[in-house]
């Protein structure tokens, strides 16, 4: 996999109850936009997504969000983004953001953000793309879906070679070079 250049972060609308959900998203949007990719995400400026795209503007990066029409007020659409792209559907949305992304990296969320990162393994599972996965792991935060995703593979519902897809690391520098390995 040649250097990923634009990565695609999946994330929470809302801040989360522990202020290391929102400080991993200035972390990782500070190293994304520090080591020269550019960022696309869900165009929100509130919450775990308002949190990663101010700290990677703050370093000078490129920001794409990409929102739907109906979500701009909802959602709280950023304003000082590089670009903001107005869809009209939630799937043109992820469809956009996958086309956008060189790799995709899951922070801290809830049901958006889990959606999202299944349907994106969902389709290099079927072989539909063949683009990096990854987790930033922040506390114990997803260490029952880790173990879950486990019992999925021993309960003989899931190969172990796309349990293995997902890369999981807890450092954003280290997770962001493993998407270029
Ligand atoms: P959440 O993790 O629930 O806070 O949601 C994170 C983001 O995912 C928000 O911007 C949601 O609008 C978005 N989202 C939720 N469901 C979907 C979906 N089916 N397709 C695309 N984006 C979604």
């Amino acid at each position: 996999m040649p250097f990923a250049r634009s990565i695609c972060v999946f994330c929470g609308s809302s801040p989360g109850v522990d202020p290391a959900f929102v400080a991993a998203a200035g972390a990782l949007g500070h190293a994304v936009a520090s080591s020269g990719r550019a960022l696309v995400y869900g165009g929100s400026k509130t919450g775990v997504m308002g949190a990663l795209a101010d700290a990677a503007l703050a370093a000078g990066g490129r920001v794409t969000g990409v929102i739907p029409d109906g979500l701009i007020k909802k959602e709280v659409a950023h304003r000082s983004l590089t670009e903001l792209r107005v869809v009209t559907s939630m799937h043109d949305r992820k469809a956009v953001m996958a086309e956008l992304a060189d790799a995709f990296v899951a922070l801290p969320g809830g049901l958006g953000t889990l959606e999202e990162l299944f349907e994106i393994w969902t389709w290099a599972q079927l072989g539909l793309h063949a683009k990096p996965i990854a987790l930033l792991r922040v506390g114990t935060f997803f260490d029952p879906l880790i173990r879950f995703l486990d019992g999925l593979v021993a309960h003989g519902f899931v190969r172990r070679e796309y349990r293995d897809l997902l890369i999981v690391e807890d450092d954003p520098e280290t997770l962001l070079a493993r998407l270029d390995a």
